[in-house]
């Protein structure tokens, strides 16, 4: 893997990711927040694909093309240059590796579980906010 050319918008988010603009989500960003908001430098263990997740429009689910978004319950496709609900995005059960995908019914029940958990996280993020209002632009 090759190091990608990166150019930084803050300490969470990129503008430029190897040499193409990235996709923005204002309303993703006002209502979920940074993934690493408050951590900044945090990695995760595991990346999307890793963990069962493709891109819902491409397919991708190359452990080096499929990122967690900037932004907190989302992934960011780099084929399709695009972030979605983590969600939209299940496919196997994690770990991925070496399993069949899941079935309609087994993806529909895991999708609802992350569904249920995203918007517990959103929630909470916004009781901790404590009414200090939306950051959209
Ligand atoms: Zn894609």
């Amino acid at each position: 893997m090759t190091t990608p050319r990166l150019e930084k918008e803050n300490e969470y988010a990129y503008v430029v990711f190897n040499g193409e603009k990235v996709s923005k989500n204002s309303v993703a960003k006002a209502v979920m927040g940074y993934r690493n908001e408050g951590r900044p430098g945090a990695t995760a263990l595991f990346g999307p694909a890793e963990l069962g997740y493709a891109c819902p429009v491409c397919g991708n689910e190359n452990a080096d093309r499929l990122y967690w978004s900037e932004y907190s319950g989302f992934i960011w496709c780099e084929e399709c240059n695009l972030d979605f609900p983590s969600c939209l995005g299940v496919k196997y059960s994690p770990p991925a590796i070496g399993q069949e995908p899941l079935n309609d019914r087994e993806r529909v029940e895991l999708q609802t579980e992350i569904f249920l958990k995203t918007v517990s996280d959103a929630i909470e993020r916004w009781r901790k906010q404590d009414g200090r209002g939306s950051d959209c632009d």
